[in-house]
């Protein structure tokens, strides 16, 4: 059987990784918390995406944003006219959902993109009712996603500003600066991760639709006149990856497997940026332990880009309630900046020293992840129920693993317990271990498998002799004489594999 959402959520709430927030309360739809496990967890998937796309690379900066800014950032974003949902409200109970998901869930066709019009067609065509209580729909509505605040004592309009609803603007309202104070040359990219808020019609599915969430994004510049000049397209081009094209959904069929090479030399992809940092985003999931064969890329559909996107692709992922979008990857050219010149009046372009002349970058793919959702399939990969040790164990990759091992004195007596202390603050001191002494040592090792610590190290009467311990790994069970002296390279060679 597999595990369902909810399966997830209770575990997660049992072993201290995310709880409902203010749940004492009653909870509130939307909002997560992630308790001592999860936040250890969350830091970890943060800090690996900022080494692995900024650090790592020579070619991204990394900026970290306000979450309130200028209102005119998003009129001249297009949020505050084009950033919207379609509500259905029921006539009797007034549930309110999401239109675009209830068609996809009653009818399997895509609807993401489908204007109000259309959904009231097909609402009266195929008779859907509500879910809740099978009453009628009233006519759909545009609903803006927007979280709205004051900003200062006043309470009029002109002081009405909004929650990000994306982190990406930022990253174009600093594009001057950052860009200068670092000299940047074209190619290049500019990330940021941090919160951002959408007030979600019908948040659900655990992690996955929250009102608040964080998103990792970059957002990558090219020369207009090098959008299909990726240079870094060789690393990638046999990468294999499961694609959906646009195409291929219309005409209804399956998706295939390809290397992101033959996709592009197809015109499948359109452009060797695209293919390149779609590649990259789902070889960073797998360099963090996620299952490959549970990715694929699908193209939206004409009808569901945004209103900024020229081609879009997503990453997705074969969730339990289906394949659903864990990366967006926009073609957004050069709408964003060309609309902050426009709006701000200044000058954001650059100066190209070849042809003399002024350039607009163009954002040819913008690699945008979800936290949340990234915290999730994490979380559904490593989860294996383990019959045969009779316990869960949480594979996680030992970079992610809320806690890297965890010391036991074999028994509480005979000077054991202290020496066991002794080492466990030493490893403290480089890595984040616990110290475990209750139960028997089997009870400690499932204990320690179920929230995913990678290695187990017991204390034993030998220890006090030889000052070697035993160490062992989570995946395989196998336990091994090591000298405590190596303990710690032991531990960081784990966190690099
Ligand atoms: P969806 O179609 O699922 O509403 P979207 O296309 O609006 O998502 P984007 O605007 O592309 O999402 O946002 C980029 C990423 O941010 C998404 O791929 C997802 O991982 C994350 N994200 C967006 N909305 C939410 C949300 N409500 N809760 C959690 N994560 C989200």
């Amino acid at each position: 059987m597999t595990m369902t959402t909810d399966d997830m959520a209770s575990f997660c709430k049992r072993k201290g990784f995310v709880y409902q927030n203010s749940e004492i309360y009653g909870g509130m739809s939307g909002f997560f918390d992630y308790g001592p496990l999860g936040a250890e967890v969350k830091n970890s998937i943060k800090q690996s995406w900022w080494r692995f796309f900024i650090h790592q690379r020579e070619d991204c900066i990394g900026i970290d944003g306000s979450i309130i800014s200028h209102p005119t950032v998003w009129k001249a974003s297009g949020h505050v006219d084009c950033f919207e949902d379609i509500m259905l409200v029921c006539s009797k109970c007034k549930e309110k959902i999401r239109g675009d998901t209830h068609i996809e869930d009653e009818l399997k066709i895509a609807a993401d993109g489908m204007k109000v019009a259309e959904i009231n067609q097909l609402v009266r065509e195929h008779n859907l009712k509500c879910p809740k209580c099978k009453g009628d729909f009233e006519e759909a509505n545009d609903f803006n996603l927007m979280f709205k605040t004051q900003v200062g004592p006043s309470q009029d309009s002109k002081a009405t500003a909004y929650l990000r609803p994306e982190t990406a603007q930022l990253i174009f309202t600093n594009f001057r600066l950052a860009t200068d104070n670092m000299r940047m040359k074209l190619p290049f990219g500019i990330a940021q991760v941090g919160k951002a808020f959408r007030n979600e019609i019908s948040p659900r599915n655990f992690l996955f639709r929250c009102r608040e969430f964080e998103q990792m994004e970059i957002e990558y510049f090219i020369h207009p006149k090098g959008l299909n000049d990726c240079p870094f397209f060789e690393e990638v081009k046999d990468h294999e990856i499961v694609y959906y094209s646009a195409k291929m959904q219309d005409e209804k069929r399956e998706m295939e497997k390809a290397t992101v090479g033959k996709l592009v030399t197809d015109g499948v992809i359109k452009t060797t940026w695209h293919g390149y940092w779609l590649a990259m985003a789902h070889k960073w999931y797998v360099s963090l332990g996620a299952k490959s064969e549970n990715f694929r890329i699908r193209q939206h559909l004409d009808t569901e880009k945004s209103h900024y996107a020229l081609d879009t692709w997503d990453l997705e992922y074969n969730f339990p309630f289906g394949w659903k979008e864990l990366i967006g990857m926009a073609n957004r050219t050069d709408f964003d900046l060309s609309q902050h010149i426009k709006f701000s009046k200044k000058d954001l372009s650059l100066f190209d020293e070849e042809t003399k002349e002024k350039i607009v970058p163009h954002v040819v793919a913008e690699p945008s992840f979800g936290v949340d959702r990234s915290f999730l399939i994490f979380m559904f990969d490593a989860y294996v129920d383990d019959k045969e040790r009779g316990n869960i164990v949480l594979k996680l990759h030992p970079k992610l693993a809320p806690i890297k091992a965890s010391v036991f004195p074999l028994v509480n007596k005979e000077g054991l317990p202290e020496l066991a202390k002794k080492i466990y603050k030493e490893l403290r001191m480089d890595f984040n271990v616990t110290y475990d002494q209750s139960g028997s040592i089997g009870r400690r090792y499932a204990r320690s498998d179920e929230i995913g610590t990678p290695l187990c190290i017991t204390v034993d009467f030998d220890s006090k002799e030889d000052g070697t311990v035993t160490v062992r790994d989570r995946d395989t069970t196998i336990q091994e004489r090591v000298k405590i002296d190596d303990l710690k390279n032991i531990i960081d060679a784990k966190l690099r594999t």
